[in-house]
């Protein structure tokens, strides 16, 4: 069966993969890496779909520590796998050492999927597409007409949605950034994807707030506020009504809503999770690597199980 046996390596462990991956049945050919790793839910849902297509191979967590992307992706070329998929901070060190990179992840600056291809390797970014397509999913809308205010979007996910939301041609772009020297050069990026989309930069000041609150339709979190329990929400949730809709990509465990979410929902706002980025940026990096429709509901099950 798919996904059966040890599904965490190390570096270590991939140098000597013959000792190593000799259990695998079927053989392990696709891998999340990170540092952490051990928490994702990637293979809870890359298992049950390879099952599903019949493909006889498994996907494994392999922990790669941040300076040796390039070391764990010749070891994964020679050991044939298929795909990798990069997570957190591995997403620009991959971007800088693959041999091709996909135009969209170049304009997202990141890398999080890499097929390797007759021991080449290709880059490319299902973050962004993937956040469009639960868009669509969660709220029955298209990003390319909303106006949209984001908190977080100097970080590694928040600049990806911004740029994708120019690409999509949204209306307008609110940013916020705990730090915010680090919107400058995003600002004018977005302006020259897009011309025709406002683009604001806003501060912590209640009137600007209270006024991007009023003009937003999506109010996207991509902080890791709300990871954890006790974090603080990452605004004031006074500012939300019931007719935004709230996109929070932090995902908890199951059971468990982040604050964002669970007073959205109370308030009667419709809500997106950090879990749906998770499954339909999955379900477009198994699109990459088969180069077919990837088994959505199984992917689903696999994760909701999880
Ligand atoms: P990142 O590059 O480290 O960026 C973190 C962002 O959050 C930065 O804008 C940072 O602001 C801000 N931030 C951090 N701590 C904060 C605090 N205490 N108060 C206010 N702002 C704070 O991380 P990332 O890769 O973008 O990921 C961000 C979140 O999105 C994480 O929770 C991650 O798990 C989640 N995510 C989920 C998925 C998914 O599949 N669901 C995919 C990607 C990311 P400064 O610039 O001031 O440091």
């Amino acid at each position: 069966m798919a996904g059966s046996g040890k599904l965490f390596f190390t570096l270590e462990e991939l140098k000597d993969w013959s000792h190593a991956g000799a259990g695998l049945n079927p053989p392990a050919r696709l891998a999340v890496i990170g540092d952490p790793i051990a928490h994702s839910r990637s293979p809870q849902m890359h298992n049950p779909a390879l099952e599903a297509c019949g493909i006889a191979a498994q996907y494994v967590r392999v922990h790669v520590p941040a300076g040796r992307v390039k070391e764990a992706l010749d070891l994964f070329v020679q050991q044939g796998f298929i795909g990798v998929n990069c997570t957190i901070p591995h997403k620009f060190e991959a971007l800088a050492t693959v041999s091709h990179v996909d135009p969209l992840a170049q304009r997202l600056g990141a890398v999080n999927t890499v097929w390797i291809r007759d021991g080449v390797t290709y880059g490319y970014n299902s973050d962004g597409p993937g956040f469009l397509r639960s868009v669509e999913e969660a709220f029955g809308a298209r990003v390319k007409n909303l106006r949209v205010l984001i908190f977080g979007a100097g970080g590694g996910a928040g600049r990806a949605v911004a740029v994708q939301c120019a690409l999509e041609k949204c209306p307008a772009i609110m940013l916020v950034n705990r730090t915010r020297s680090k919107l400058d050069g995003l600002k004018a990026e977005l302006e020259e994807v897009s011309p025709e989309t406002k683009v604001t930069i806003l501060g912590e000041e209640p009137e600007a707030l209270a006024s991007a609150f009023e003009e937003a339709d999506l109010i996207v979190n991509s902080t890791p506020l709300g990871m954890k329990s006790e974090d603080a929400p990452p605004f004031d949730l006074g500012y939300l009504d019931p007719r935004h809709l709230v996109y929070d990509m932090v995902y908890t465990p199951p059971g468990r809503k982040t604050p964002l979410v669970a007073h959205a929902s109370q308030i009667g706002a419709k809500t997106c999770d950090g879990l749906a980025l998770l499954l339909h940026q999955g379900a477009i990096s198994f699109e990459h690597w088969f180069q077919c429709p990837a088994p959505l509901e199984a992917m689903r099950a696999g994760l909701v199980a999880a």
